[in-house]
């Protein structure tokens, strides 16, 4: 059996405990995992904090930051085969999907060692002829990052990469269900040459990241998870005013008009919903489609349901593999039954197959006659897609943003006005027009409402790990004048 370890301080240490992980494709444990105890916790955010104001990396110019990034990414490119591996085996996210992913992740940390150097304050043109001033742009501190299980090299590079390009250090804890990834990117971390104590990894549940979360020397939070936890982190916030940015999860419309490219807005729909087994916080789960053309595309969408390859995660062929827990099922189960019995009509999919493993089948439920239904608000995180159904361009919008969410949006449609209009009225992080699930790492990433707030993904998201400084500078010989009035 492997064992992993934890990453603190630049060495490497079983936890407190210890924990079985499982392998969703078979149910069998097949790792021990360290989980972390609360000193396990101080003593990385310590090695954080002294990494933070240690001249070695506080003093070490940007140009160097950026070119340490750049051999980690080189590093990740090398290693892609095995990172990948180890996701699938643990999360049981298919290796067709992990391997392409990870090979991007390394883009990921090359975007942010290229924007390290370019990370830039500003003078002002102030309104007094005897003054400079002038803006630094400061690293926020130690960064408190945590993570969900689903492409965890993914979402903590759109972390790790902003806050090492702008200076800051990181304790990243990994979610207790599939950390093996994360763990293993420590080790390769650790080759990249970076001064010790400014990445540090560890995993355990929602203790550990409590622990980490309400730590009195963090000075910003990076969540990416449910609405549900990110409350209890930004109330753990609350212990020394940390800030935050959340990215949470979504219930994002999927909108084909009768004009649509009907193989295209298909394709894209099925990997909106279907890829990732539908574990995707950007998942196109509420297919919005004009009455006019809707049972000729439910019924091409159900061919491709059907025809879906579903098996181990670990073969290139397969393209819908395990839920990483049975808890997701569970709820995936009790939401289908609940709309069915509100009128939801079940077009495929929605019973759990024999045998071992965590699988569960590509799923539509027309919700058109059951506007109600629990599945049309909340989040599956699995392949099931619900369905509703419009007349017009303005019940589209209505329905498109009749969500708590607001994280991505797809649009289908050939008329290029309504698309404009529709772009501007839609109410979400992305919207993506005539295409679905394209990322990159130029293009910021991130929602409002019940989806979080702050960016992932380009400039802005380098912003997130920096604070403006003013510097006033008295450039007058004269005394300075009336003491008692403000200048
Ligand atoms: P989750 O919220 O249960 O857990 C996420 C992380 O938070 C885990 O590491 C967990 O250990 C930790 N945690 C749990 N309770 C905590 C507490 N009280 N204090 C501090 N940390 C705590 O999420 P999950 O079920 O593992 O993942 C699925 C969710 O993540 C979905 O809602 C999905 O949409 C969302 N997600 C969002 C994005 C995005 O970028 N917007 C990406 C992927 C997933």
């Amino acid at each position: 059996m492997q064992r992993f370890q934890h990453y603190i301080d630049g060495a490497f240490h079983d936890g407190a405990q210890a924990f079985d992980s499982i392998d969703p494709a078979t149910g069998a444990v097949w790792a021990k995992m360290p989980a972390a105890a609360p000193e396990d916790v101080d003593r990385a955010v310590a090695a954080a904090a002294r990494a933070f104001a240690d001249p070695d990396w506080a003093l070490m110019p940007a140009t160097q930051r950026g070119k340490l990034l750049m051999r980690l990414a080189d590093l990740i490119a090398d290693n892609a085969p095995r990172l990948a591996e180890l996701e699938t085996r643990d999360t049981g996210k298919i290796i067709r999907e992990t391997s392409a992913q990870i090979a991007y992740v390394a883009e990921y940390y090359r975007y942010y060692a290229g924007l390290a150097d370019k990370i830039e304050g500003a003078h002002l043109p102030i309104d007094k002829p005897d003054m400079e001033v002038w803006l630094r742009r400061e690293p926020i501190g130690v960064v408190a990052a945590v993570v969900p299980w689903n492409s965890q090299l993914f979402l903590s590079a759109v972390k790790i990469g902003p806050a090492l390009a702008a200076g800051c250090t990181v304790v990243l804890k990994a979610s207790e269900d599939g950390p093996a990834p994360m763990l293993e990117f420590a080790r390769i971390f650790d080759q990249a040459g970076f001064p010790r104590g400014v990445l540090n990894v560890l995993t355990g549940g929602p203790d550990v990241g409590a622990a980490l979360t309400s730590h009195r020397d963090v000075d910003h939070i990076a969540f990416t998870g449910g609405p549900g936890t990110a409350r209890h982190i930004v109330r753990n916030s609350a212990e020394n005013l940390a800030s935050t940015s959340l990215e949470l999860g979504g219930k994002s419309p999927f909108i084909v008009f009768e004009d649509a490219d009907l193989e295209s807005a298909v394709n894209a729909q099925v990997s909106g919903i279907f890829a990732a087994t539908g574990q995707s916080c950007v998942a196109g789960s509420r297919l919005v489609v004009q009455r006019s053309i809707k049972d000729a595309f439910l019924a091409r969408l159900k061919e491709k349901a059907e025809s879906v390859v579903i098996g181990s995660p670990q073969d290139m062929a397969t393209e819908v593999g395990p839920l990483c827990t049975l808890r997701q099922r569970d709820v995936a189960m009790d939401l289908i039954e609940r709309s069915v019995a509100q009128g939801a009509r079940l077009i495929t999919g929605g019973t759990v197959p024999e045998g071992p493993g965590h699988f569960f089948p590509p799923t539509i439920l027309d919700c058109s006659d059951a506007r109600d239904a629990p599945s049309l608000s909340n989040e599956f995180f699995g392949p099931v897609l619900s369905v509703v159904d419009f007349e017009t361009e303005e019940e589209a919008l209505a329905i498109a943003n009749d969500t708590q969410f607001g994280l991505a949006s797809g649009l289908f449609t050939q008329n290029l006005t309504r698309a404009h209009r529709m772009m501007r009225g839609i109410r979400a992080g992305i919207v993506w027009v005539n295409t679905y699930r394209a990322v990159s790492p130029i293009a910021p990433f991130g929602g409002h409402g019940l989806s979080g707030h702050g960016r992932e993904g380009g400039i802005e998201a380098a912003m997130e790990y920096t604070r403006v400084k003013a510097v006033w500078l008295r450039t007058s010989d004269e005394p300075i004048p009336d003491p008692f009035v403000m200048r």
